[in-house]
């Protein structure tokens, strides 16, 4: 496969400094955003697990939660049950834990978001006393308004005031954090005596199966790529023992699938690190990388062709576009304007543009204008909103 270096990040599962590049990604960042903008997605050859090899620390990430939260906005984000899709995947998550919670149990969702979880698995049965941390500063504000207790923290910074708890949910929390040991290890220390630990993340091993723009699964966010067996090697490493294990297919908006993984996880001191054969992980995300390469090779020309000499309105600011400005025709394109419905990007530098709400970006344009349409999963939505606010305009969807 690839070529061997020494890591500037050492595995995060098994410590290993000598690993094999997979693929080198290059993201457009929105001015004064403290990630990398380009890292090496690589694999260990000792555990198999498969990881950015990112020259950014740990605080570099918390500031980058705290300040460029994309969970905050509730007409855009994810985590809140806001919008019938997250709802819904909130809604069966909660129904697959249910058979983890007793009445009375101090539950804390860390990187709870707007709280979209703790109000599904409060919705359910057993009443329980349900708490959640968040970095982003709006998030936790509307969970304290919505009767919760909430605490603005992350992981390596926990804050001190909040009990044990018997069960810690991390969902879609462990592929952002660069110490993964260090991380386990907070969360132990806020467990209660025979708690548990609920860990959900992407599941690395299927990203080859869905119909997702190229790259789709690679972002700046997402450092660390698990599957099943990661998790419980990553777990068993740290002294966790794996009790109960489910593959899920998330659906998001227009037949798109997102496959994930959750693991009930309980302290034990004896749980051997058994040696992980993660070649298996590490040939699928291979694969993935040679269908992602393919995939944009061949929507290259007719993205160069439609945007050669005509300005372009950039919608969307968010992974999709932060590649596609820096590996694809895009980058050559003359961009006069960028939007985003998020409120929290609006106002933010991004393609030398001040990204601006639709309604205000989408007005006064040149001659000949071009909307290129950077969504993952909504494009067509997107397309008939530009098409509410201006019918003339051509839209194009990479
Ligand atoms: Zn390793």
């Amino acid at each position: 496969m690839g070529i061997e270096k020494t890591a500037m990040r050492p595995c995060p599962i098994c410590n290993e400094t000598r690993v094999e590049i997979l693929h080198r990604l290059h993201f457009h960042l929105a001015r004064n955003t403290p990630l990398p903008e380009a890292y090496d997605l690589v694999g260990c050859p000792h555990c198999g697990f498969v990881y950015a090899d990112t020259t950014g620390n740990q605080a570099d990430y918390d500031r980058y939660y705290t300040e460029f939260s994309r969970y905050e906005d509730a007409a855009t984000a994810s985590g809140g049950a806001d919008n019938e899709a997250d709802a819904r995947r909130l809604e069966e998550t909660a129904r697959w834990l249910e058979k983890h919670i007793a009445p009375e149990m101090r539950v804390m969702d860390i990187g709870c978001g707007n709280g979209g979880l703790l109000k599904a698995l409060s919705r359910r049965g057993a009443p329980i006393r349900a708490s959640g941390i968040d970095p982003a500063p709006r998030c936790v504000r509307r969970l304290i308004d919505e009767g919760f207790a909430a605490h603005p923290g992350h992981l390596a910074h926990l804050p001190e005031n909040c009990g044990t708890h018997d069960l810690i949910i991390l969902s879609h929390v462990l592929e952002h954090v660069v110490n993964l040991s260090g991380a386990l290890l907070a969360v132990r220390r806020l467990l209660a005596p025979h708690g548990k630990l609920y860990v959900e993340t992407p599941d690395a091993s299927r990203y080859h199966l869905e119909n997702l723009p190229p790259f789709y699964f690679f972002d700046p966010e997402h450092i660390n790529h698990f599957d099943a067996a990661s998790l419980k090697c990553l777990g068993a490493k740290n002294a966790w023992r794996t009790t109960d294990c489910i593959e899920k297919t998330i659906l998001l908006p227009n037949d798109r699938r997102y496959p994930a993984v959750g693991l009930i996880l309980e302290p034990d001191d004896s749980a051997s690190a058994h040696e992980l054969d993660g070649t298996a992980l590490k040939e699928k995300i291979a694969a993935y990388v040679a269908l992602s390469r393919q995939k944009s090779r061949d929507a290259e020309a007719s993205l160069a062709n439609a945007v050669l000499n005509r300005p372009v309105v950039l919608w969307g600011a968010g992974s999709q576009a932060q590649r596609l400005l820096e590996s694809s025709p895009l980058k050559q394109a003359r961009i006069v304007a960028v939007v985003d419905r998020d409120s929290n990007k609006q106002g933010q530098f991004f393609a030398h543009c001040m990204i601006q709400p639709p309604e205000k970006g989408l007005r006064h344009l040149p001659e000949n204008t071009l909307v290129v349409i950077a969504a993952a999963t909504h494009a067509e939505t997107i397309r008939n909103e530009v098409a509410t606010i201006d019918e003339r305009l051509p839209c194009f969807i990479p």
